[in-house]
């Protein structure tokens, strides 16, 4: 049944077919190391693709249902990640934020947000499978 969402994917962006394919290998692959996110600059770097490129690719595969977008709010300092989010308009009012690795209050100088897609495991699986 999920197998489906890959194909649908590919019957909407036929030219993709390759990278679509690329992709849902690159996500297997992190779900076999135990890994439950992609972070689209390792994702781009793994396929040689432009982190614009993955992007629109991850984008695709959040409407099939495969991936989920959302914000990690991560210390500089100590590169933790402090809260996460599902849209970025929630992003501030995580803030400020405690850190407990630097036993402060982080304002938005002190941290960076990251977007990543966090990989719904069974679709994800099953697309692939
Ligand atoms: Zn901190």
């Amino acid at each position: 049944m999920q197998y489906l969402k890959l194909e649908s994917i590919k019957s909407k962006h036929p030219r993709l077919s390759k990278l679509i394919d690329e992709l849902a290998a690159y996500i297997e692959g992190e779900l076999d190391q135990g890994r439950s996110r992609v972070v689209p600059s390792l994702a781009a770097r793994q396929l040689k693709l432009s982190e614009a490129e993955t992007l629109g690719l991850l984008a695709m595969f959040e409407d099939a249902g495969l991936v989920s977008a959302r914000y990690e709010v991560v210390c500089k300092k100590n590169n933790v990640v402090l809260a996460t989010a599902h849209k970025r308009s929630e992003l501030k009012d995580l803030l400020p934020i405690h850190c407990e690795f630097c036993e402060a209050e982080h304002e938005a100088d002190d941290v960076s947000v990251e977007l990543v897609f966090e990989i719904v495991p069974q679709a994800a699986r099953d697309a692939v499978a």
